[in-house]
Parts: C-alpha cells; sequence; structure tokens
C-alpha cells in the first residue's frame, strides 16, 4: 500500500523566521507604507548587484516598473517596442499601455529566449526599443541584443522578472548596459515581497522620471530652483502620475529576501541538477544551463516532451496532477492568447520555433525548499506518465 502523499506544489515561497520577525518589526513601527525599510531595500539591492553608479526603485510590481521604464523612455503612440511571443502578458502590456504597438518574434529554440536574428530582422523605422525576458532564470543573448540596439540606435528594457540572481558575461543581470532593468518579487518568483518589482538603471534622468511617475507625478525638485530649503509640506504635481510605490511591509519581506537570495539559488540549482541526473533516460529535452562560470537563476526547470515521447503534453500534466504533482506550462505563447493574437493578425505558423515549444512544454515544480526525495517523487510520476500512455 502506497500512503497518498500531501500535494507536492509547483512553486513554494521560502520564508523564514527572520522575514516574520522583519515584518512585524515594522508593524511595531508605525510605518507601514514606503518609507525607511524600502530606502533600505533599495540600497541593499544596489549593493547586491555590486555597481554602486546602480540606482534602485521599489514598485509594486514588475509590471508597474516595466510601465514606468518604457514611460521614462518616452515611448508612446506610433512607436513599436520588440518583444518575445514566448512571455508572460505583462512583458507587452505596458506597450499598449503607452499606446504603442508591440511586435512580437520568435525565440531561440536552445534557450527558449528571444533570437537575436528575429528582432533585427523586425525592426523598422517605428522602432524605439528591444524588451528581451530571461526566459526561466537563464540570460538572453545580450551582447547581440545589446549590439543591435546600439547599431539602430534602440532602447533595451531588460524584463528581468525570472533572473535574480543570473549573469551575462560574469556580471550580474542589472549591470549591463542596457537603459533599465525590472525585477519581479511575485509570489513564485526567486526571491518574494507577496507583490513587488525593482527598477534598475544607471540612467539619472530615467531614474529621476520614474521617481516621479512612481508616485503620482509628485515633485520636490521643482522647488529647488528657487531655493535649497524645501519645506517638508512642499511639492509640485509635474505629471498625471501612478501609484507604484512599494510599501515598507513588503519591502521587510525584501530586505530578508535579499540576504538569502544566493543561497535560494543554490538551492535551486541542486534541485535542477537532481532533475537532470534523474530524468536522463525518459523521452524529454532537458532546460539549457548557463555556460561554464555562468549563474542561472532556475526560477523554472522546463521540460519538452521529445518528438518519439507517446503521450501528449496535455496528457502528462493530467497525470501529473493525478499523482498529487502541481506543474505549470510557461508560456502560452503571446501569439496564441485572443487578444494579441486578433489585435496584430497573428497565427502559430509566424512563430514555429515557440508554437513547437509550447506544445511540448511542462514547467516540472521548482522551489528552494524542495527535497531530493520531492525531485524524485516528481520523476516517479513523470515516468508512470510516460509509460501509462503507452511506451
Ligand atoms: C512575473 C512576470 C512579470 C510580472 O511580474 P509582476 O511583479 O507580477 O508584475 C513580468 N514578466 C515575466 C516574464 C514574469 O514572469
Amino acid at each position: 500500500m502506497t500512503e497518498k502523499l500531501p500535494f507536492l506544489p509547483f512553486a513554494l515561497p521560502d520564508i523564514g523566521e527572520e522575514e516574520i520577525a522583519e515584518v512585524v518589526d515594522t508593524l511595531r513601527s508605525g510605518w507601514v507604507t514606503t518609507g525607511p525599510k524600502t530606502k533600505r531595500f533599495e540600497e541593499d539591492f544596489t549593493a547586491f548587484l555590486g555597481d554602486p553608479s546602480l540606482q534602485s526603485l521599489a514598485v509594486n510590481s514588475a509590471t508597474a516598473g516595466l510601465h514606468l521604464a518604457l514611460e521614462a523612455l518616452g515611448i508612446g503612440p506610433g512607436d513599436e517596442v520588440i518583444t518575445t511571443t514566448h512571455t508572460f502578458t505583462a512583458t507587452a502590456e505596458v506597450v499598449r499601455y503607452l499606446g504603442a504597438d508591440v511586435v512580437l518574434v520568435d525565440i531561440d529554440p536552445a534557450t527558449l529566449c528571444i533570437d537575436p536574428a528575429a528582432v533585427e530582422a523586425a525592426i523598422t523605422p517605428r522602432t524605439k526599443a528591444i524588451l528581451p525576458v530571461h526566459y526561466g532564470g537563464l540570460a538572453a543573448d545580450m551582447p547581440a541584443l545589446l549590439a543591435i540596439a546600439k547599431k539602430h540606435g534602440l532602447k533595451v528594457v531588460e524584463d528581468a522578472a525570472h533572473a535574480l540572481p543570473t549573469t551575462c558575461g560574469g556580471k550580474l543581470i542589472g549591470t549591463l548596459d542596457s537603459d533599465v532593468t525590472v525585477f519581479s518579487f511575485y509570489a513564485n518568483k526567486t526571491i518574494t515581497t507577496g507583490e513587488g518589482g525593482m527598477v534598475v538603471t544607471r540612467h539619472a534622468e530615467l531614474a529621476n522620471r520614474m521617481k516621479v511617475m512612481r508616485l503620482h507625478g509628485m515633485s520636490r525638485d521643482a522647488f529647488d530652483r528657487f531655493t535649497a530649503k524645501v519645506p517638508s509640506w512642499y511639492y509640485e504635481i509635474v505629471a498625471p502620475g501612478f501609484k507604484y510605490n512599494l510599501t515598507d511591509i513588503a519591502s521587510a519581506l525584501g530586505l530578508q529576501q535579499l540576504k538569502k537570495a544566493w543561497a535560494f539559488q543554490k538551492a535551486r540549482q541542486r534541485v535542477a541538477e537532481r532533475y537532470d541526473e534523474v530524468l536522463a533516460g525518459l523521452p524529454l529535452m532537458l532546460p539549457r544551463h548557463a555556460a561554464a562560470g555562468e549563474v542561472h537563476s532556475w526560477h523554472l526547470y522546463a521540460v519538452r516532451l521529445a518528438p518519439d515521447a507517446r503521450a501528449t503534453r496535455n496528457e502528462v500534466i493530467e497525470a501529473l496532477f493525478a499523482g498529487g504533482i502541481g506543474c505549470s506550462v510557461h508560456y502560452i505563447p503571446l501569439h496564441l492568447q485572443p487578444y494579441w493574437r486578433d489585435r496584430y493578425g497573428l497565427t502559430p505558423q509566424m512563430f514555429p520555433r515557440s508554437q513547437v515549444t509550447f506544445e511540448r512544454l511542462i514547467s516540472l515544480p521548482m522551489y528552494s525548499r524542495m527535497t531530493l526525495a520531492d525531485v524524485d517523487r516528481v520523476v516517479r510520476a513523470l515516468e508512470r506518465a510516460l509509460v501509462r500512455a503507452g511506451v
């Protein structure tokens, strides 16, 4: 008789007593919205990235951060932003907030990140920016993308929602030569504040604009022209801004999560290595690792069914759930989503690599507190699913 095991989730936040104590301290302090802890979280984030020329701005989601970044870059109606079809809708929707157009392109099937050649082929006189995603925590081909941007005079905003910590050319994502990089602290990301994000840039004008737009378009700088001393009550509204600030309650979580970011990465890497080992014999394509000396954050461990697998992706997912194991699909590509498909007249034939990937793709459970026994349990269920399907 096998004992019924508890449900094994697809993702789980790793919250310890340190986070709980820091949140309680915030609650007792009387300062619950943006204040001293958020300021410290921003400073610690810049220190984590290790480049004091960067400014880190905390926001209440990565979506908000991407919106602020594109707004600060002046993206608007008539402009085009190129991004990958193989992403979450947040990456692209922010372009539409500003009335600009999204140009979706296909992926490199080896990395599932945006294909630089497809980016270059999609450039028109209206193109203003490239928005790469570091899929699953593996860096996109940033040297190629930055070279294309430079050649064509385009801006680069990195959707780094999966990429803490991830390196490219030995440098942490966030410290490259793009204009703005945006991280997410959503519940299932590599560190979490429940909801939250961080925007990173080394351009002072962009940082200033994003700071103003993050909180209602309020500026205290305007006063500086008249006197060095700004009264504490004084502000000016210089634009119809947004409400995108992060609370100190969330930042309290972030302060303690950030201290563990490298330990989390190591734990996730151990899970990935175990998966690699025990999945080796199954009809699966395993995810690409980072090159030697580079860091993969292992936000996702996404496998693809091999062409000779007898089961379909849906059958395997159903069997996993029946076995008490959570899993997911990252992503249903944007070209299949009604809004994007209909707005731009997209078909699967336009994105053959993302389409084939999607049809075979499964994200297996991946989180820092997963044990090797949990991994083995997933693998046994996967084996059964593939065998039961008639191998
Ligand atoms: C999670 C995610 C986002 C959005 O992050 P939020 O903090 O939830 O706004 C954007 N892009 C990608 C690729 C994501 O996975």
